[in-house]
């Protein structure tokens, strides 16, 4: 690929950027500008670092509603959830702002001497994003490994590439130069830059975050990767079934079902029969159609690829013995659009039980009991979030036990975690530790010993 070309998926003719990839040499020139830049940065005092952030998040926050439109025109995110992203950014970078004043290290007594820790910042890290959280991933990541006394340099996704350019802009006009740069571009620019950057954090697919980590650890470099989901609800039989359904039809369908999060696989305990036309219910009264409106919930997913890999998966499915027990229709005159989409009768092995398909579609199966719930909703390749309906606290605390996922939610969808939450997935959905929350400090840090004294 020689040019970035980002288009709105509602309107795809409707370019919203294009421009010429970022070439190798330019991100390993970025990066040396990058260093020069961290040495000064990570030496100044915490205040600098945290007025830095608070003045960026206040200009976002000045921003929003401006922001928000660029994300519902550039991956055709709903408005209201756009806009909620926004606050997302703010409160992120608010947050991170007071951390770079938290304690660095722990002190040890030593006998005669006296041992501490001191955490100090990577260098420069290289941040690979996905396009479905355009403003609040990128920011997820610079912010703590900016409060850290890190460099960063972005390499967005083609199709989010507006957006990171727009928070770059306001970045930039907050911290030294060469200090935060966005390098546009596809595959070759991301290789590139794990080639000369300190750490390594990525967000998207399986199989790119994959070969990162490989990548990564060729260089000796630390790699966070947060990859796909393929996330269950389970829903046992005491649980207040208005609340499922509202909860499992937005985090299903909402945003087209285009979040690492999302749940694609709903586990009814019992007979699923009330929880099924309960969901069909739901699903049928989400808004549909163009995502600048404000009432609509499903929009359309990112690209024409995307649309036939949710109808290819529907056909699929028939085939397999799924019937569609909720389905409903977005109108477009143009754009990516594919009806939400819910498929039961469908075994544990299907495809669309194992297969991470990233769109507006997910599957009901029925199960006689927990156990028989927890061995389907652990038994894939995904381990991102797990969420569990039940009116018993017992049941609930036992079954977040029991899964096999890096986040649990009972009696809340499975999308949406709380930005000071530590974040991330076990097995192929995640590697190399938690993002967000406290956690961060672990990964854009390194703990340095020091001992004073003793030791005779
Ligand atoms: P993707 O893997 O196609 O791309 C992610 C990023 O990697 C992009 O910036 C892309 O240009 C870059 N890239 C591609 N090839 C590369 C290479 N060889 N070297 C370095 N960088 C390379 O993912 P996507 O389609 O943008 O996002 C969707 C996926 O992201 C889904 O699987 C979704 O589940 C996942 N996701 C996960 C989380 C999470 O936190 N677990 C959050 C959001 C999205």
């Amino acid at each position: 690929m020689t040019r970035v070309v980002s288009t709105s998926p509602q309107r795809p003719s409707d370019v919203v950027v294009e421009m010429p990839v970022t070439k190798p040499a330019a991100v390993l020139a970025a990066a040396a500008q990058a260093r020069v830049a961290q040495r000064e940065w990570a030496a100044a005092a915490p205040g600098v670092r945290a007025t830095a952030l608070a003045g960026i998040a206040q200009a976002v926050a000045d921003n929003a509603a401006e922001l928000a439109a660029l994300a519902v025109r550039e991956v055709g995110k709903p408005a209201t959830e756009a806009a909620g992203e926004v606050a997302r950014a703010v409160a992120l970078l608010r947050y991170y702002a007071q951390q770079a004043f938290d304690p660095i290290g722990e002190t040890y007594a030593t006998g005669a001497g006296l041992g501490f820790t001191a955490r100090r910042p990577r260098g420069v890290a290289g941040l690979i994003t996905p396009w479905n959280f355009p403003l609040a991933i990128p920011v997820w990541k610079s912010a703590p490994a900016l409060a850290y006394g890190n460099a960063v340099l972005i390499k967005p996704s083609p199709d989010a590439t507006a957006c990171a350019l727009r928070l770059a802009e306001i970045f930039t006009a907050h911290l030294p130069e060469g200090l935060f740069t966005v390098l546009p571009g596809a595959a070759d620019t991301g290789a590139a830059l794990v080639s000369c950057v300190d750490a390594v954090s990525f967000t998207g697919s399986g199989a790119v975050g994959r070969g990162v980590a490989v990548a990564a650890a060729g260089r000796g470099i630390p790699a966070q990767c947060e990859m796909g989901g393929l996330s269950a609800t389970i829903v046992l039989p005491d649980a207040d079934l208005g609340r499922a359904s509202v909860d499992i039809a937005y985090a299903a369908m909402g945003f087209a079902g285009q979040k690492c999060t999302a749940t694609k696989r709903v586990i009814a305990v019992g007979d699923s029969g009330p929880l099924a036309e309960a969901l069909a219910g739901k699903v049928g009264e989400l808004g549909l159609g163009d995502p600048a409106e404000p009432k609509v919930v499903v929009g359309p997913v990112i690209s024409d690829a995307a649309r036939d890999r949710v109808a290819d998966a529907v056909t699929r499915a028939r085939a397999e013995g799924g019937r569609v027990v909720a389905s409903g229709t977005v109108a477009g005159d143009e754009g990516w659009f594919v009806g939400p989409t819910v498929i039961a009768g469908l075994g544990p092995d299907a495809v669309l039980n194992r297969e991470e398909v990233f769109g507006p579609i997910c599957t009901l199966t029925t199960v006689p009991d927990l156990d028989a719930a927890l061995a389907m909703a652990n038994g894939t390749d995904y381990g991102l979030v797990t969420s569990v309906y039940t009116a018993d606290l017992d049941v609930a605390l036992a079954a977040a036990d029991r899964c096999e996922s890096g986040m649990v939610k009972v009696n809340a969808p499975t999308a949406g975690v709380d930005f000071h939450l530590p974040f991330g997935g076990e097995k192929d959905s995640g590697y190399g530790g938690r993002e967000q929350g406290k956690a961060a400090a672990l990964f854009y840090t390194s703990s340095r010993t020091v001992q004073i004294g003793a030791n005779r």
